[in-house]
């Protein structure tokens, strides 16, 4: 199938058809190219409805999962955010059409390499990579209007907390190796408040606030 049908498909049936309607945000999953951020040979899977290997024992999400973060960050175009997990480079690549600046951390260093040059190729230049345990965020550019944890964590690592902006959104999957509950918290002068977008299931999030290797 022509990639921009897979991507409308995908918009229709696996986004919008589960709730998702930000206009801003299924424009993004209209435009980037999903197929160019898997392995040649798993091309022909890149719009299904699941997640995909990616080597060094990781994935790139399943796209409704993209989505929902995405949707959950209510990013503006004027937001510098933090992504912990670049993987394949995708949900920055998304990310990057939403928002100002993307700072992406990521503590597998072959992999960040090839997910750079990827996004050079493509034109994300606004996609800043980084590599170390973003378990502990990345304070040199902090504050972040949003930050978006894409590996599953044991609980919420309180310097994310800490690096938001007031208002800032922080999106994180955290609980057991198996299981996790995808939470968006909120701060605001008024205090923190959180709320649960459901379960999910995630690589672990290794570091020194997150599991052991
Ligand atoms: N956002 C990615 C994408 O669009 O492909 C999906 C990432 S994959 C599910 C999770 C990523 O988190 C892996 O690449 C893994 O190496 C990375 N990771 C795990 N713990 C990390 C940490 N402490 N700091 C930075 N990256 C971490």
């Amino acid at each position: 199938m022509d990639p921009y049908l897979a991507r409308q498909t995908m918009v229709e049936k696996q986004i919008k058809a589960r709730g998702i309607t930000n206009p801003r945000v299924l424009k993004a999953f209209l435009e980037v190219p999903r197929h160019l951020f898997v392995d040649e040979h798993l091309k022909y899977r890149a719009y299904d409805d699941c997640p995909l290997p990616i080597g060094y024992g990781q994935t790139i999400s399943q796209p409704y999962i993209v989505a929902l973060m995405t949707d959950a960050l209510q990013t503006q175009p004027d937001h510098k955010v933090l992504e912990i997990g670049t993987g394949s480079g995708y949900q920055s690549a998304i990310l990057s059409k939403l928002c100002a600046d993307v700072y992406s951390v990521e503590r597998i260093s072959p992999l960040a390499s090839r997910t750079r040059m990827i996004l050079d190729e493509l034109g994300y230049f606004n996609v800043h990579i980084i590599i170390g345990d973003g378990t502990k965020g990345l304070d040199r550019e902090a504050f972040y209007d949003g930050i978006l944890v894409t590996a599953g964590a044991p609980y919420v690592p309180e310097k994310l907390v800490e690096q938001l902006k007031t208002v800032g959104r922080l999106v994180i999957p955290v609980g057991d190796q198996d299981i996790q509950d995808l939470k968006c918290i909120t701060k605001t002068e008024d205090g923190i408040t959180e709320k649960s977008l459901g379960g999910c299931r995630f690589v672990k999030l290794i570091g020194e606030e997150g599991w052991e290797e």
